[in-house]
C-alpha cells in the first residue's frame, strides 16, 4: 500500500546520517521540531502521532505539513495499537526510538483521568514491548529508547536546584504520577530485558510552533487580544516561578541524547557493552518568576497585560522549577545558551505571524479555551 512506500522513503537515511529513528508524537511541539533536526543531517525518520484533539488539531497538521515537505512521513494511529506498531517494525529496522507522545497538561487530569493513563502509561509499555521482541533474532540490536520524562517528577521537593538523584516519590499531579510510573518502568525494562533507555526530564519548554495549553501561549494569546491573564500566588503571596526552556536548546539535548543512546561497543568491537538506563534534566537552570516572565512578554508584545493575581487552584502545579544540568553537560555535553527575553523574542515573532496568518488560513485556535 501506498504507505509502505511513504514509511520506507521517509525512513530512509541521507548522506550522513547514521540513524533510522521513530519519533512517537511528532505532530507535537517538540517531536515536530526534534524531527526535522534529525532529517536535516541526514538521519532516517518516520513519525507517529494519534492527532488528539487535546488542543487544536489544526495546529497539529500544519506542524505535520511542515514535516512533510521535509521529506517526513507521519504515520496516524494511536500507540496503544499493537498492530500498527508490530506492521511498522516489521517494515523498518529502526535504530533508535525517540518517544515524545504522551497525554501533556496538568490541569486537563482533572477532566479526563484515563486519557494519562491510556497515553502516558499503556502506550508507552505498548512500545517497551515492541522494543523487547523487536529484531531479537537478528544480529542487530534492539533499538536504543530516548523518551519525555519530565521535571514535574520532583514534585513537593523542596530542594533547589533539582537534581537527578533528588526523591521523585511525592508527585503533585496525576500527569507527574505517570510520568513518574514511566522512570520505574523504564528502570525495569531496562534491567529485565536489556534495553537501553534514557528518560529526558524536560523543563517548561517553549517557543515557536509552541503548545497552546501552556501559560506563555496563552498569556500572548489573552494579551494581544485585550483578555485578562490569570497569574497564579502561593498561600503566602509567594509568585510562581519557572525554569523556562527554549526548544532550540531541549532539541540539541534530545539529539545528543540519541546520539550517545547505545552503550558503546567493548574494545575488540563486536559485544556490546551492557545496556544503560539514564535519567537527564534539560533545563535552562534559570529560574523566571512568572510576573517577571510576563513583563518580558509585553516588552516583545508591545502590549500591557491585563494581570489577574489570584490564588494557586489546587489542580497539581508546583511552586517552582529549577534544573541542575550539570550531569547532561558532563555526559551530553547539554548547554542552555538561550535567555528567556532572547527566547520570547523568537515566539513573539512566530506568534505574530501565526495569529495574523495573513488573512490566508482559518484561525487555527478559534473558539478553543486551554483547561
Ligand atoms: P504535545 O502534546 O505537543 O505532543 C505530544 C503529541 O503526542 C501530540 O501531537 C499528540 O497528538 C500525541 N499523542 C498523545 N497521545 C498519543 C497516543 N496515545 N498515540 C499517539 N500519539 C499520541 O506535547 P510536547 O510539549 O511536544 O511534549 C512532548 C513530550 O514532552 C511529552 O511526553 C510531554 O509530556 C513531555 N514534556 C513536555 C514539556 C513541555 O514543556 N512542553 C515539559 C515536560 C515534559
Amino acid at each position: 500500500p501506498a504507505w509502505k512506500k511513504a514509511v520506507l522513503q521517509s525512513a530512509a537515511r541521507q548522506e550522513g546520517g547514521q540513524m533510522t529513528v521513530l519519533v512517537t508524537g511528532a505532530a507535537g511541539f517538540v517531536g515536530s521540531h526534534v524531527s526535522l533536526a534529525l532529517k536535516s543531517r541526514g538521519d532516517g525518520v518516520v513519525g507517529l502521532d494519534n492527532f488528539n484533539d487535546y488542543y487544536p488539531v489544526a495546529l497539529k497538521r500544519a506542524r505535520a505539513a511542515n514535516l512533510q515537505k521535509a521529506g517526513i512521513f507521519i504515520v496516524e494511529a494511536d500507540l496503544n495499537d499493537k498492530a500498527v506498531l508490530s506492521k511498522l517494525f516489521d517494515l523498518v529496522h529502526f535504530t533508535h526510538i525517540l518517544h515524545l507522545a504522551a497525554q501533556a497538561g496538568v490541569r486537563y487530569a482533572v477532566k479526563n483521568p484515563l486519557a494519562y493513563v491510556h497515553s502516558n502509561v499503556g502506550a508507552f509499555v505498548t512500545l517497551l514491548e515492541q522494543c523487547k521482541v523487536s529484531y531479537g533474532k537478528s544480529s542487530n540490536p534492539q533499538p536504543a529508547i530516548v523518551y519525555a520524562s519530565s521535571s514535574s517528577v520532583y514534585g513537593l521537593n523542596s530542594k533547589v536546584p533539582f537534581s537527578e538523584d533528588d526523591r521523585t516519590d511525592h508527585p503533585a499531579s496525576l500527569y507527574a504520577a505517570t510520568k513518574k510510573a514511566d522512570e520505574v518502568l523504564a528502570h525495569t525494562y531496562n534491567h529485565i530485558y536489556g534495553l537501553s533507555i534514557t528518560a529526558l526530564r524536560f523543563f517548561t519548554v517553549y517557543g515557536p510552533w509552541g503548545r497552546p495549553d501552556m501559560a506563555y501561549f496563552s498569556f500572548a494569546r489573552n494579551i494581544v487580544e485585550g483578555q485578562p491573564i490569570k497569574i497564579f500566588q502561593g498561600p503566602h503571596g509567594e509568585e510562581l516561578a519557572r525554569d523556562f526552556t527554549f526548544i532550540d536548546d531541549v532539541v540539541k539535548g534530545c539529539v545528543a541524547s540519541l546520539d550517545t543512546a547505545l552503550p558503546s561497543t567493548g574494545s575488540s568491537g563486536k559485544k556490546r557493552k551492557k545496556a544503560q538506563f539514564r535519567i537527564f534534566n534539560l533545563g535552562n537552570t534559570q529560574p523566571v518568576k512568572v510576573g517577571d516572565f510576563v513583563s518580558i512578554l509585553e516588552k516583545h508584545l508591545k502590549k500591557k497585560a491585563k494581570r489577574n493575581v489570584i490564588p494557586m487552584p489546587a489542580t497539581g502545579d508546583v511552586m517552582f522549577t529549577h534544573a541542575n544540568v550539570t550531569k547532561a553537560r558532563v555526559a551530553l555535553g547539554y548547554n542552555p545558551t538561550t535567555d528567556l527575553d532572547t527566547g520570547l523574542g523568537i515566539f513573539v515573532k512566530w506568534y505574530k505571524s501565526f495569529y495574523q496568518h495573513g488573512g490566508s488560513n482559518e484561525d487555527m485556535l478559534k473558539g478553543y479555551k486551554p483547561y
